[in-house]
This record gives structure tokens, sequence and C-alpha cells, in this order.
């Protein structure tokens, strides 16, 4: 029988999508690499899973343990600045939007952010979140050294020069292969972004889908689903005063049209759906152009408090126009058909094993539904036509692939096994969401 503290351990905890939930048996907190390799040499002991969560922002169960969740959000402090080379260390649990405001009081800036700057950096970091920017990687790429705690409580610190074998794969760990403590990032100076927004058509960016991702630094699109209509986002890195855009003119864009009007959309299309067409005419006559000019974090990011669930998917950035093109023909089929915009990006190629974009230029397509509406039969739509294109699932989205599918895809796959077996040999960070996508713990050879 379940001791009294261990029962109230037993809440459920939820992700930020409400797609996942789990109920670990112990609940843990760590405030520093002491007390995290504490905790797993004990766990290990009784032979208990440990699962290291972020923010919970990941949409699959790929943060899920019955066993022991452990949160290091309190292992979030600033360890050194180098102004030199611009190499800042951090407690691995610091939320992005944290990490951007102390940065910023240094003078410096991440180089490429996400929509959102919620999750922590170890979060971020462990599925290859991205932003967009043909010329720019995911956030991985940024990492120049991590200390992390093995499956036997052992700390190490890697880096290109010391333990490179670890740091290559580590980069993009999945959780799998320590919990990470500290990371060392190569921020840049403090710079700024001026953002223009304006409506776009749909056939005119495929069709000039080259001039496009190389129309700005960072380029993005979302289109509505059933509409030529998209709104088109550039943002130009510029040494430009600010402009940012009044408080009114902000509260109005992101509090009111993104979230609290988007939401009842959203609701009036689930409980209604025959109302779709109409909402989308609406939203399409929504679009509208706006400029202005601000810090970099201040533009990458966004509030998104309407909650949905999301798929996405990594291909050549060659193959976006044709896949979004058989996407299209793909959402005419679909009954309901879906509302929510569809939002395509671009990154640079890198060499982290289990990185998305590993050894090619990236365009990401990425569908979302909102939330309580059904979404399978959708994203598994999408998938099966990027798949003609090699497709890699995020590894925080939902996806429906396993380890048989996805291995073929990442060329460096052994890499990361090998790097798992050593930091890992027990499965101490396995779970069920790890076990499906990238198996149990074996030797690759
Ligand atoms: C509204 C929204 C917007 C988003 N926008 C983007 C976007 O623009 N681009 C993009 O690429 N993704 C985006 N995402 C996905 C998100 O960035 C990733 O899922 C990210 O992993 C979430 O970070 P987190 O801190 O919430 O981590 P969690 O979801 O809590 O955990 C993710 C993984 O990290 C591991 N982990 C957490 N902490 C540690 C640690 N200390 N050591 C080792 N492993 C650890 C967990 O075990 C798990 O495997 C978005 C998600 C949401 C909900």
């Amino acid at each position: 029988m379940l001791s009294k503290r261990r029962r109230a351990d037993r809440k459920t905890w939820r992700n930020w999508g409400r797609t996942a939930a789990s109920r670990p048996s112990e609940r843990r907190q760590a405030t520093d690499v002491e007390q995290v390799a504490a905790i797993i040499a004990d766990a290990s002991r009784r032979g208990l899973r440990v699962k290291a969560v972020g923010s919970g922002h990941s949409f699959t169960d790929i943060a899920c343990t019955d066993d022991i969740q452990l949160d290091v959000g309190g292992i979030d402090r600033f360890e050194a600045v180098d102004q030199r080379s611009k190499v800042v260390t951090v407690g691995a649990g610091i939320e992005i939007h944290r990490l951007s405001l102390e940065l910023a009081e240094r003078g410096l800036a991440l180089p490429n952010l996400g929509d959102i700057d919620r999750q922590t950096v170890a979060g971020a970091i462990a599925t290859a979140t991205h932003g967009t920017g043909q010329a720019y990687g995911n956030l991985s790429t940024g990492v120049v050294g991590m200390e992390l705690v093995t499956g036997t409580g052992e700390v190490i610190w890697c880096d290109p020069s010391t333990e490179a074998d670890l740091w290559r794969p580590a980069r993009v760990g999945l959780g799998a292969l320590g919990v990470v403590t500290k990371v060392a990032l190569q921020c840049l100076d403090a710079f700024r972004l001026r953002a223009v927004e304006e409506p776009g058509e749909l056939d005119d960016i495929l069709a000039a889908w080259a001039e496009f991702t190389s129309s700005a630094d960072h380029v993005e699109f979302f289109w509505l689903p059933g509409q030529d209509r998209c709104l088109v986002k550039r943002n130009h890195r510029t040494s430009d005063p600010a402009r940012p855009a009044s408080a009114v003119r902000r509260f109005v864009d992101d509090e009111i049209l993104e979230n609290a009007l988007f939401d009842v959309v959203m609701r009036i299309n689930r409980r209604f759906p025959v109302t779709r067409a109409t909402l989308a005419r609406l939203f399409a006559g929504a679009v509208t152009a706006s400029e202005e000019t601000d810090d970099s974090h201040r533009i990458f990011s966004t509030v998104r408090r309407v909650r949905f669930s999301e798929a996405e998917f990594a291909i050549p950035v060659e193959d976006v126009p044709e896949a979004v093109d058989r996407i299209r023909t793909l959402i005419e089929t679909l009954d309901p058909a879906p509302l929510f915009p569809i939002e395509v990006r671009v990154s640079a190629t890198d060499d982290i094993a289990l990185s998305t974009a590993e050894g090619r230029d990236t365009g990401w397509i990425a569908v979302h539904q909102y939330r309580g509406m059904p979404y399978e039969e959708y994203f598994r739509g999408v998938q099966a036509i990027v798949d003609d294109y090699g497709a890699r699932p995020h590894w925080g989205k939902l996806h429906f692939h396993d380890a048989g599918s996805l291995r073929g895809r990442y060329p460096k796959w052994n890499e990361f096994m090998d790097a798992r077996i050593r930091l890992d040999p027990t499965g101490t960070f396995a779970n069920p969401h790890l076990d499906r996508v990238i198996g149990p713990v074996v030797r690759s050879s």
C-alpha cells in the first residue's frame, strides 16, 4: 500500500497543451547539481526511473513518468558571462524569457528564438526547439558546453574539446542522456529586429519559395486553411532605433486578436463546425499590415494563451512548396476541415545527431488543432504526405512514428545510441515515450 506521502505525490501532472498527463510516484525538486546527483543515485539504487521536466510545453508524453519527476527549475542562476567571447553559462532550468531579460541587461541576446519563450533552456534544447531563418540553426546549435548528471549520478562536463563524443549528441538529448544542470550558450551582441507583417497569397509564396526564404533574416507565414490568404512575417536585423508598436496596438494585437478573440472564434467553430467557412473568411479579412522595430527577444516571441495540439515536421527546404500544396488538397477532403492556421518556417542545417535539421537545410510545416478538437485524422494525413520527403517530426510535438520508422532518417542515430549506453546504461531516464521513439537502451554494434 502507498504511504500517505506517496499518495499525496501522485497528483496528475499535465502538459501545457493538455495532450499528455502522468502520475509520478514522487515529485522532487533540485536547486543544485549535488541534489540532482543524489536524487539520481538514490533512484538508481531503488530501481526507479527519473524524468526531468521543464515547463511542460512539449505536446507529447516525452516528459511523462510514473516514477520520479524531477523539476530543476530552481537551477536557474547566471554562472558566468564572458563578454569577450559572448559565451554565457546558466543554470539549465532557467526559462528563456528570463534568460533574454538577463542577457539584455548585459548587452547580449540569443541569436534566434521560437514563437514563445516560456520553455526552460534544458527543455528547449532537449527537443531541438527552433525559430525561423535560413541562416540560423535551432537553439541547440548555440550550445557550446554543458554539465549533466548521468544515470548513475556522475557529474560530467562536455564541450567541443572535453568529452566531445558526448557533447556532439547531447545538444539534442531528448532527456535520454542525462539531467542537464548547466548550459554554456553562444550569444551575440544585443540586436533589434524590424518586424514587417503583411497579407500574402499562398500560391505567390510557393511559386517564389527560394526568393521568399531569402527575403529577410527570419521569414515565416501562417496560412489560413481553406483560404488563399496568409499572414507573412519578416524580421530584418537592424541597427535602427527602436520603434515599438504602441501599448494599445500591442494589447489589441497580442491579447485581443491573437488570444481573446481568436479563442472565441475557435470555440464557436468547435461548437458549430458549420460556421467554419464564415470564420475563415473573417480571419482572412482580419490580416492587415503592420511594422515595428524592437529588441530581438520582444519581436521573436509572442504570447500564446489559446491552447491547442500541434504536429510539426522538418523536411528538406526545397520540398516545402510541393508538400504544402498536397496538404491543401488533403484539407479539402477533411470534414470538418481545420480552421487553425498552418505555420511554415525554415532553419539552417547542423551536425547534431538527433537534430531534426541534421545534414540538411530545413523547412518546417506545423499543423494545429484547437484544444478539445479531434486531430488524429488530420495530423496522420499530413504525416503521410511529408513522409514522402523523409520528414523528421519535432521531438516535442505530436506524431505517429516509432524508432523503426525514425532510425533511417537520422544518419548519426548510432552516435546518439552510443552516448546513451555510456551515460544511461540501465535506462534510468527512459519512459514509454522514449521506448517508442528511440527504443530501449541498447549497444548500437
Ligand atoms: C505554445 C507553444 C509554442 C511552441 N513554439 C515552438 C517553436 O516556436 N519552436 C519549436 O521548435 N518548438 C516550439 N514549441 C515546443 C517546445 O519548445 C518544446 O516542446 C520544448 O521542449 C518545451 O520545453 P519545456 O521546458 O517545456 O520542456 P518539457 O516539455 O517539460 O520537456 C521536454 C523534454 O526536455 C527534457 N528535459 C527538461 N529538462 C531537462 C533537463 N534539465 N535535463 C535533461 N532533459 C530535460 C524532458 O525530460 C523532456 O524530454 C512550442 C510549444 C508550445 C506549447
